[in-house]
């Protein structure tokens, strides 16, 4: 069936878009590790949709439980109220959390949960007496969604340089990408709790009393899989633990088995003291996200002084049933075909796979952790990023969907994949690699 409607209305404020109606990709139906487009076409999946599709598409246990959801009962208002799945849902996550975060607070998606994480730290330093902690850090190469407290904790210039200074008191951690050594490249070969020494230059140049929590994702995604090296995130940690600051690990990508295990916080063994998660919670299939935050935070909201605790947040959407429902059929799917931990057993042969690109044309650097990669190519001389997106399409064309960052291609496949796949993916990828010019 081919699309009858006009594409005039649409619009994507995004200017990377721009080409997007003069040839427009129009994707009509989806299942397991494929797509299928509107002409017929079938693709096989090499991003999880938008590395969320974790437990790949259509899959019968999260479309039973929203269609059912939806016969049920379609709306509950998160205020004053609540229905049985948001418990259910949220005592699930907290079991698959690490250690002391058991709280729960639902949000519709990945940059609403980081500016509920930013708001609950800030509003905690301050419930806890320490009301001169506004400061918040992230990190260079940072993405944290697109809201104003997102952009202006991310680490992409570009993201934010139409909007003026944003929230006031951000401040970045310099990002060393030393490929010397590797750091930020190959899953964590050396020890490079050094690259993390740009904090305790921001808390000595600020004062640790202004600050209140750095961000970070614990392998940024969405600015080229950059994967920290050992030792990285645990020094972050120390030095948070040292000065009072709170440490948020943004997992939107990372989260739900990416890395081999239910959180990368666990896979790299630091625990921060929030957690923001989306995408993988709902598979995509409905609009979710959450905040996973320590018992002695949550604590403080509900016994400290209420004259320190006046934190009104909250979504009409919050906790959603439909959301809820998806979830919990999410949670079952993942633990009945041990999806959160599949990454691991896939790994070596994954990894594998996208180094064999290495000595391809134009490929300079490939990173790897779990199922997600990243092959970085030479960029293009003056177009930056069109080298890579020109190896999308082309890949597109053959059957096989990709994602670009920069001219960082980026892989994360659901955790369905078999390894016939991985090597359908890689084929197709190299092929295109050795095409474009
Ligand atoms: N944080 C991270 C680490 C992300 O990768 C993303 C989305 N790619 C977001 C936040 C924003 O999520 P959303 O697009 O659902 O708002």
């Amino acid at each position: 069936r081919t699309m009858s409607s006009s594409l005039d209305a649409y619009w994507m404020p995004f200017t990377a878009n721009r080409q997007f109606k003069k040839a427009p990709r129009l994707l009509a139906r989806a299942e397991g590790m494929h797509y299928w487009t509107d002409d017929g076409r079938q693709i096989l999946d090499g991003v999880a949709g938008l590395w969320c599709v974790n437990a790949g598409h259509a899959r019968p246990k999260i479309v039973q439980a929203i269609q059912a959801q939806a016969a049920q009962m379609d709306y509950a208002p998160p205020f004053q109220m609540a229905h049985p799945q948001a418990f259910e849902l949220a005592d699930r996550l907290a079991k698959l959390a690490p250690p002391g975060l058991n709280r729960v607070f639902f949000t519709n998606s990945g940059s609403e949960s980081v500016e509920t994480a930013l708001k609950i730290a800030i509003a905690y330093q301050r419930a806890r007496g320490e009301g001169t902690r506004t400061r918040l850090i992230g990190r260079e190469r940072g993405y944290h969604g697109v809201n104003f407290g997102g952009i202006s904790v991310g680490g992409i210039v570009a993201n934010r340089k139409a909007f003026g200074t944003l929230l006031a008191g951000v401040d970045h951690i310099r990002h060393t990408h030393d490929p010397a050594r590797n750091a930020f490249s190959v899953g964590q070969p050396e020890h490079g709790a050094d690259l993390a020494d740009d904090l305790e230059r921001l808390v000595a140049l600020h004062d640790a009393s202004t600050i209140a929590a750095v961000i970070v994702e614990p392998v940024a995604g969405s600015t080229g899989v950059l994967i920290p090296p050992q030792g990285y995130l645990q020094r972050l940690r120390d030095i948070c633990d040292r000065h009072g600051i709170l440490l948020i690990f943004d997992e939107v990508i990372t989260g739900f088995g990416r890395t081999g295990q239910p959180f990368a916080a666990q896979t790299f063994g630091v625990t921060p003291d929030l957690i923001t998660t989306a995408k993988g919670i709902t598979n995509g299939a409905v609009p979710m996200g959450a905040v996973l935050v320590k018992q002695a935070i949550h604590d403080t909201f509900m016994n400290g002084p209420e004259h320190l605790i006046e934190l009104f947040h909250g979504y009409t959407y919050s906790a959603h049933p439909l959301a809820c429902a998806a979830g919990l059929g999410t949670l079952d799917t993942y633990a009945d075909e041990g999806l959160l931990t599949q990454a691991g057993e896939l790994q070596g042969y994954f990894a594998e796979a996208v180094h064999s690109l290495r000595g391809c044309a134009h490929v300079i650097d490939i990173r790897n952790i779990g199922l997600v990669g990243g092959i970085e190519l030479a960029p293009r001389p003056g177009e930056p990023g069109k080298r890579a997106f020109d190896v999308f399409l082309d890949c597109y064309e053959r059957g096989v969907l990709i994602r670009t960052t920069g001219d960082t291609i980026a892989l994360s496949p659901p955790l369905i994949i078999e390894r016939g796949q991985i090597d359908q993916i890689v084929d197709t990828l190299r092929g295109a690699i050795n095409r474009v010019a």
